[in-house]
């Protein structure tokens, strides 16, 4: 019984680092894993594997049309199968047709049955999450998805669209919102503020993970935080999100705010912010 789990965000908010460190947590605690990356950044399983780049799914399909498995994916830490659905040339075509291709094609290989997984992690790019991304959640391709924000305004706004997309799929069968991943949310106003929109919008957050030098370093080795520094407190905070996010059955369809309520209330968190900045002194002089 495969969960298939969709982890979207803008980009750039660490959706492939908290993915592939997720990835990392499950197959080191002795699950099958497999991580698709849906970002034309194409990126997404690099600390799986060392740091490389892989020939991506639409560029194969594209150059030779007959596709085997092992030309376009590649076993990982802990026997992570890591494919990259790819993007399109840039200026022409659909990344969301390149994902629907790339998981169309795994699933006519069989590859889920075949590699016995217990999870399929997608890491989807979504900024706005236009048709073409929303596939994931949309097709029946996953039943949950996550998403990954900081408590600045344009991953919330992501997060609030994701909840968008959400709500137009799930009663036709598309995923429902297993929650919200808190990355690089300091503790204080920046996580009350993902409390406060994760309740005027009936959302859960799934964890906190905080900003770490140990990530960047572990990156540069072109290794997960899991496997670079398995000691670490950072590890720490990734297994017991995984941990977490394998287990949690208590999905949702949240209640988006519209353009205008989310601009208001992000409003409403600036003006407290302030306020409390003049009290405390700090803006004043
Ligand atoms: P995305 O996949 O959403 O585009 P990435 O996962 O590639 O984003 O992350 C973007 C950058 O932020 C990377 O260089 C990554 O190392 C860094 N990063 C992500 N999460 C953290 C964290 N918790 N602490 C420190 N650096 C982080
Ligand atoms: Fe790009 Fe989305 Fe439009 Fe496809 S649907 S071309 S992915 S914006
Ligand atoms: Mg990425």
């Amino acid at each position: 019984n495969t969960k298939h789990i969709a982890i979207y965000g803008k980009g750039g908010i660490g959706k492939s680092t908290t993915t592939s460190n997720i990835s990392a947590a499950l197959a080191e605690a002795g699950h099958r894993v497999i991580q698709i990356g849906c970002d034309p950044k194409s990126d997404s399983t690099n600390t799986l594997r060392g740091g490389d780049y892989l020939p991506t799914v639409i560029d194969s399909l594209r150059d030779s049309g007959k596709t085997r498995l092992e030309d376009i994916s590649a076993i990982g830490f802990k026997g992570i199968l890591c494919i990259e659905a790819g993007g399109p040339v840039p200026g022409v075509g659909c990344a969301g047709r390149g994902i629907n291709a790339a998981v169309g094609l795994l699933q006519e290989l069989n590859v889920f049955e075949e590699f016995e997984a217990d999870y399929v992690l997608y890491d989807v790019l979504g900024d706005v999450v236009c048709g073409g991304f929303a596939v994931p959640i949309r097709d029946g391709i996953t039943d949950r998805a996550y998403v990954v924000s900081s408590s600045d305004f344009m991953a919330v706004y992501a997060a609030n669209n994701l909840f968008k997309a959400i709500g137009k799929y799930a009663p036709s069968g598309g995923a429902r919102l297993g929650g919200i991943i808190g990355n690089s949310v300091l503790p204080g106003y920046p996580q009350a503020l993902i409390e406060d929109f994760a309740k005027v919008t009936g959302a859960s957050v799934a964890g906190y993970v905080p900003r770490s030098p140990v990530v960047a370093q572990s990156e540069l080795y072109g290794k997960t935080v899991i496997e670079a520094s398995p000691q670490s407190d950072q590890a720490e905070v990734y297994r017991k999100l995984a941990a977490h996010v394998a287990s949690n059955e208590q999905l949702t369809v949240p209640a988006p705010l519209n353009v205008t309520d989310l601009r208001d209330w992000a409003r409403s968190w600036g003006d407290a912010i302030n306020k409390e900045a003049v009290s405390s002194g700090t803006a004043a002089n």
